[in-house]
């Protein structure tokens, strides 16, 4: 609580009435040196209680300059004051103070109102947390923290009308573990939650600042890539593929869980003319070319390209490996 008031006496009661209550006080004498108090210690002042008539800048003076300044805009103000004509009242009111109590103040009413105003602001607080954990769980996948499906929509829609407004190019590589199930089956689904966490954080890793990770379902994950065109998103999955292949999944006892990607990749460049439409189909088309060709590699639409291990845009699976 911050106890603002240039009567040394009055100061003094109201400090031991909230002190007696338990609630920790500090004092200012002078609006001006209440402005400096918040300003110090914002964060650190759930109440003040404002005299309004004081020499220099007023109580409305200073609640209209600590109303001004964000960081301590929310801070409830109470007025104490012995003008008791209703605009004062009314004024210190639509001025944004929480309550006002007129002079002389009994103990036990401000006592009780210090501490409602104080649960109120508990209980915002705790309103605005969850607030925000409901926000962030709407949009990220809680196993990998990577963004979810329902971000990925929205993200899809704004960089694929950026692609198209500055004509740049924009790669969309979709990426499917290898055999999961198996993964699953054989360590168990714990150990099937790492392996999607591991691959998580390697996606982080291969992307650029600008480019977006998603977990697009169950072992399915999507990069949304700027600027970058179908042959930048093979190099982006062959450093995945790599990275994988460096540090895989280790386990409990130092025990290795190796395991590959597949992947596909749409585009939109010059040469599709900034072809927009069905992104994710088409990468997905290209994600089971992939897949029939034998794992670990990568298809890109259009090439019909498959790359396998470290890739080459252009280069063809032997045909010995097609099913
Ligand atoms: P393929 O190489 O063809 O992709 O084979 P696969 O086994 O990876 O693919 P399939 O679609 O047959 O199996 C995917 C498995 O992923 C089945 C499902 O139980 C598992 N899965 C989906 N979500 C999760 C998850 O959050 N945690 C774990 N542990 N497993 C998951
Ligand atoms: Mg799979
Ligand atoms: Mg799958």
């Amino acid at each position: 609580m911050l106890v603002v008031d240039d009567d040394p006496s009055s100061r003094a009661i109201v400090v031991l009435w909230l002190s007696e209550a338990g609630l920790r006080t500090r004092e200012a004498s002078s609006g001006e040196e209440a402005l400096a108090a918040v300003a110090a210690a914002h964060d650190d002042i759930d109440v003040i209680l404002l005299d309004v008539m004081m020499p220099g800048a007023d109580g409305f003076e200073v609640l209209r300059r600590i109303k001004g300044e964000p960081r301590s805009s929310l801070i409830p103000i109470v007025f104490l004051s012995a003008s008791a004509g209703d605009a004062h009242v009314v004024r210190g009111f639509k001025a944004g103070a929480v309550d006002y109590l007129q002079k002389p103040i009994s103990g036990p009413i401000l006592v009780t109102k210090v501490q409602a105003v104080v649960e109120r602001g508990r209980a915002e607080r705790a309103l605005e947390d969850k607030l925000r954990s409901a926000e962030e769980n709407a949009t990220h996948d809680m196993l990998t923290g990577l963004a979810n499906r329902r971000d990925f929509e929205h993200r899809l829609a704004e960089m694929v009308a950026n692609s198209v407004r500055h004509r740049e190019p924009l790669a969309l590589l979709m990426i499917d573990i290898d055999k999961f199930k198996s993964i699953n089956d054989e360590l168990g689904h714990p150990i099937g939650d790492e392996a999607l966490k591991h691959l998580g954080a390697k996606l982080l890793g291969v992307t650029r600042a600008g480019d977006r990770a998603f977990r697009y379902g169950g072992e399915e994950f999507v990069l949304l890539l700027q600027k970058c065109d179908r042959v930048g998103a093979v190099a982006i999955f062959d450093r995945l593929g790599e990275s994988l292949r460096v540090t895989p999944l280790e386990i409990e006892g130092g025990k290795r869980v190796p395991f590959s990607v597949s992947g596909g990749i749409s585009s939109m460049e010059a040469d599709n003319g900034f072809r927009p439409e069905n992104m994710v189909g088409r990468a997905d088309s290209e994600l089971y070319v992939a897949k029939r060709g034998g794992r670990d590699r990568v298809a890109v639409e259009g090439s019909g390209t498959l790359a396998e291990g470290t890739s080459a845009v252009g280069q063809r699976a032997p045909r010995g490996q097609e099913p």
